[in-house]
C-alpha cells in the first residue's frame, strides 16, 4: 500500500513506540498519588513540558498536556462560555475541532463572523479592523488548513492584534490551531504572540492521545474535574503518550529543514508530473495552479497538495485509488469526510462546484518516497483518468 494520507494521521514512529511502552511499563502509577512511584512520575511529566517548552520557546507553565487537538482547541473555545455572548471572528478554514465548538457558542448566542480569505486561504488582514467590534474576545485562525494547505500569516495577525489591543479595553484572544504546522514550519512562540494554541502527537509519527495546549495566560475552564494540568484539563494524565509526544516533537523540530527539502523535491515532482498529465486528462492543482507559489512554504505546506479530478466524486476517487494501492483522503480525512464538510471548505475557498465535488488531498511524511509518487501519477494516467472519461 503506497499510504500518501499523513497529514489524516501519520504512520507512527516505531522509536516513538517505543518510548511510550517503556513508559506505560515503568511509569504507570498514578502521577498524583503521594507515595515515591507516583512523585517520580510526576516529575517525568514536568521534565517532558520542559523539553516542549524548549523546542517551542515558550514556558513550562504555559504547556498543557491533552488527550487530542480536538480536546485542546475545544478548552479554548468553551472556556468563552463562561462570558456573556459577545463577538468572535474565525477564520473560514478551520478544522471542526474549532468550527463546531464555535457553532456551540452561536447557538447560544454568540455572534461569528468569518474573516474574509484571498485565493490562497489566507485571511485578508485589511480586513480585520472593519470587523472588530466593541465586544470581539477573539480571533481564531488556524496556522495551516488541513484540506488546502495553505499557511496563514500568525505573526502578522498576531502583530495586528496586539496593536489593536494596545486601545482596547476588552483584549482579543489570539487562537491558532497549529496542528498541520508542527514538524512542517518552525514553530516559535516567542516571536508568534498568539494567546493559546494547539498541537497533536499522532500528526507526526507520535501515538495517538498525546497532544498539547499552548496557553500564555491561564484560562478558566468550562469543564471541571480532578484538577491535573492545573485544573485546565482535569483527567488522570497519559505519561506514555506524553513521552511519545515529546520524543516525537523533538525528533520532528530537529529534522525539519531535511524534512522540508524532502518534501518539497516531492511536492516539484508531484506537482510537473500533473502538469504533464493535463494534457491527457482533466486534472487541477488547488487552490491555485502557480507552481512557484504552492512550493513556496510561506504559502503552502510543503507536504500537502490539494488537486480535483473531475468529474469523479471525491469518495468515488478514494474508493478508486485505494482499490489500486494508494491511500489517500478527498478534503479533510480526520472528519468524517462526509460531503458537507468536504465542501464547507471548498465552499468558503470558492471553488467552482465541478471541482470542489472531486477535491483529494494528498500529503506525504518522512518515509514517503519519489517512486510513491511515480506510481500515484501513473494510477491516474492509466486507472483514474480512463473511467473519468466514461463518467
Ligand atoms: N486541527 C487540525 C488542523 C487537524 O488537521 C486535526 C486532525 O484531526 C485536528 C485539529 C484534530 O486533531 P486530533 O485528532 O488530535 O484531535
Amino acid at each position: 500500500m503506497i499510504y500518501l494520507d499523513w497529514a489524516a494521521t501519520s504512520l507512527i514512529d516505531p522509536a516513538s513506540v517505543e518510548v511510550a511502552t517503556v513508559s506505560y511499563l515503568t511509569e504507570s502509577q498514578n502521577p498524583s498519588a503521594l507515595y515515591q512511584s507516583g512523585q517520580k512520575i510526576a516529575k517525568r511529566i514536568q521534565e517532558n513540558r520542559s523539553k516542549l517548552a524548549q523546542a517551542l520557546c515558550c514556558q513550562p507553565d504555559q504547556l498543557y498536556f491533552c488527550g487530542s487537538a480536538t480536546e485542546a482547541n475545544n478548552i479554548v473555545v468553551t472556556s468563552f462560555f463562561n462570558l456573556q455572548p459577545a463577538s468572535i471572528i474565525t477564520s473560514p478554514l478551520e478544522h471542526a475541532a474549532v468550527y463546531h465548538p464555535l457553532q456551540r457558542l452561536k447557538q447560544h448566542g454568540w455572534k461569528i463572523i468569518e474573516a474574509p480569505i484571498n485565493s490562497l486561504g489566507q485571511i485578508k488582514r485589511e480586513a480585520l479592523p472593519s470587523l472588530i467590534e466593541e465586544n470581539t474576545v477573539a480571533l481564531f485562525a488556524i496556522a495551516a488548513c488541513n484540506e488546502t494547505g495553505s499557511i496563514e500569516a500568525i505573526k502578522e495577525l498576531s502583530m495586528l492584534i496586539a496593536t489593536i489591543n494596545q486601545n482596547r479595553k476588552r483584549k482579543i484572544h489570539f487562537h491558532s490551531d497549529m496542528v498541520q504546522a508542527l514538524g512542517k514550519e518552525k514553530i516559535d512562540l516567542s516571536t508568534l504572540k498568539v494567546d493559546s494554541a494547539s498541537f497533536s502527537g499522532h500528526k507526526i509519527g507520535a501515538i495517538r492521545g498525546g497532544a498539547l495546549l499552548y496557553l500564555k495566560k491561564p484560562l478558566i475552564p468550562f469543564y471541571d474535574g480532578g484538577g491535573q494540568e492545573k485544573g485546565i484539563r482535569s483527567g488522570t494524565e497519559n505519561v506514555g503518550a506524553i513521552e511519545s509526544l515529546t520524543f516525537s516533537t523533538i525528533k520532528m523540530i530537529d529534522s525539519l529543514p531535511a524534512n522540508q527539502d524532502r518534501y518539497l523535491q516531492l511536492k516539484k515532482r508531484l506537482i510537473e508530473g500533473i502538469f504533464d498529465l493535463k494534457q491527457k486528462g482533466e486534472i487541477y492543482l488547488l487552490p491555485t495552479e502557480d507552481p512557484t507559489l504552492l512550493q513556496n512554504q510561506q504559502y503552502f505546506l510543503p507536504n500537502l497538495l490539494q488537486i480535483s479530478i473531475p468529474p469523479l466524486p471525491s469518495e468515488v476517487l478514494v474508493r478508486l485509488f485505494d482499490s489500486k494501492g494508494v491511500e489517500l483522503s478527498g478534503g479533510s480525512a480526520c472528519s468524517n469526510n462526509s460531503k458537507k464538510k468536504v465542501m464547507r471548505i471548498a465552499q468558503a475557498m470558492k471553488y467552482p462546484d465541478r471541482i470542489a465535488k472531486s477535491t483529494l488531498r494528498i500529503s506525504f511524511g518522512p518515509s514517503s518516497t519519489i517512486q510513491e509518487i511515480e506510481a500515484l501519477l501513473q494510477i491516474i494516467e492509466n486507472e483514474i483518468f480512463p473511467l473519468a472519461k466514461k463518467f
